[in-house]
């Protein structure tokens, strides 16, 4: 038999109900705060990767699907959806003539990393932009709306990280600072941070190999070396957060894994995730429209990893499980025959109804309807189809009541409103 690729996974029937809420949340929210979708492709060149997310991070070192297609180009399974975004805000000229422009985006990326649980080779994220916002309110937008988010889907113990990055002004300085530091301790790094140390030393500071956070205990904060424009930024940040009563907590250690991200930078962690806390993760990238070939504008954005807030979130089967409003059980062949047809009728109507196709027992019906959490019973037999009434029972209560045929669609309609 065949079996799914590794760090791969099927997202079944009893999951996928979940999956649809937690969708339905976040597509709701995103509507409330003035979001469009964008759907992009999963395949795009690989060039768009590697200039925006960096050649020395990770995922282009190491983690990309990258292969050469039956034409000769090269091709790449999208790791992420900051850049495709990007691409497609340049490409159709989203900017002109409002460059504001919020966007998200809900689907699966892939990359090649060890499986482990919380990481996955094929996984999803609902990713949200902001285009053309200078002002750091557009950051705490996001982080509120990523709070609101969780809150609606129960998560509990969720923390907010946030740290700034400086920009291309101060950022070199404190690059200088934290270099000098890994020279004195290159010996007691890493493999993977002895090679980071000079190419993306940023990289080193969230290392989570316990050596490598020992040697860097006295590592110099970020925040320290930030120019006027970026302390001034990061207050306001700050201020906007404190004013819409998120706590947070300075990370100087908070880098992320990716090179486009300039001053504010946050991540949503917690406690039930394990090793891998991190259900939600972005911030602010105000060169990267420009370095893809756009207009010189600014954004910000945040991507939620779907499978770990699937794993996360503190809802109950009833909260999103669908059950039957109303399960028809027939007995004998020309009431099924009649059945069938209520049944086609009443879906059509809006109604979640199901029913035995099959020649089975009344008992064994009644047992399909309680399996399934029926609402409602409606039971027709020969008695009932000389009679031209069928009983409709009311599971909870157990009260059954007659329902005449001519009536029947409005009755069992009027009737299951009320559930
Ligand atoms: P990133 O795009 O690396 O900033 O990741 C954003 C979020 O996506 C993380 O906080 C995780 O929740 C999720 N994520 C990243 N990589 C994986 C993976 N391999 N498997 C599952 N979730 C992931």
């Amino acid at each position: 038999m065949i079996q799914l690729i590794r760090g791969f996974k099927d997202i079944l029937p009893g999951e996928v109900e979940l999956w649809q809420k937690i969708e339905r949340e976040a597509r709701g929210l995103f509507e409330n705060f003035g979001f469009r979708e964008v759907r992009i492709p999963i395949m795009e060149k690989t060039e768009l990767f590697k200039r925006s997310i960096g050649e020395d991070t990770d995922i282009v070192e190491k983690e990309m699907y990258t292969f050469t297609d039956r034409g000769g180009d090269q091709v790449t399974l999208r790791p992420e959806a900051t850049a495709s975004i990007v691409r497609a805000y340049i490409q159709h000229k989203l900017y002109s003539p409002d460059p504001v422009q919020r966007l998200y985006v809900i689907g699966p990326m892939f990359r090649r990393e060890r499986p482990q649980k919380g990481r996955y080779r094929q996984f999803y994220q609902i990713d949200a932009e902001i285009f053309g916002v200078r002002s750091p309110l557009a950051d705490a937008q996001l982080i509120y709306l990523l709070l609101l988010l969780l809150e609606r889907l129960k998560v509990v113990g969720a923390q907010t990280h946030i740290n700034s990055l400086g920009c291309q002004a101060c950022r070199p300085d404190f690059r200088a600072a934290l270099q000098k530091l890994l020279a004195s301790v290159g010996d007691r790094l890493c493999e993977d941070c002895a090679r980071r140390k000079d190419r993306n030393p940023l990289r080193v500071l969230d290392c989570k190999v316990p050596a490598c956070r020992e040697a860097l205990s006295d590592a110099p904060s970020i925040v320290d070396y930030l120019c006027g424009d970026c302390r001034k930024d990061f207050d306001e940040l700050q201020a906007a957060l404190t004013s819409l009563g998120i706590t947070y907590i300075l990370d100087k250690r908070l880098v992320r894994g990716l090179d486009y991200y300039t001053r504010a930078t946050f991540e949503i962690q917690t406690g039930e995730l394990g090793a891998q806390s991190a259900v939600a993760g972005g911030g602010r990238y105000d060169k990267l429209v420009k370095e893809l070939g756009g207009p010189d504008l600014p954004a910000t954005g945040f991507a939620i990893g779907f499978d770990r807030l699937a794993e996360i979130v503190g809802l109950q089967a009833g909260d999103y499980q669908p059950r039957p409003e109303v399960f028809i059980a027939a007995l004998g062949e020309r009431s099924r025959a009649l059945a069938f047809e209520w049944c086609c009728r009443l879906g059509r109507e809006g109604l979640r109804v199901e029913m035995e196709l099959g020649d089975k027992g009344l008992k064994s019906q009644m047992k399909s309807a309680d399996r399934l959490g029926a609402a409602q019973v409606l039971m027709i037999g020969d008695k009932e189809l000389e009679e031209k009434v069928a009983i409709l029972r009311n599971m909870q209560t157990k009260e059954q009541i007659p329902v005449p045929f001519g009536t029947l669609m409005e009755t069992v309609r009027r009737l299951t409103k009320g559930h």
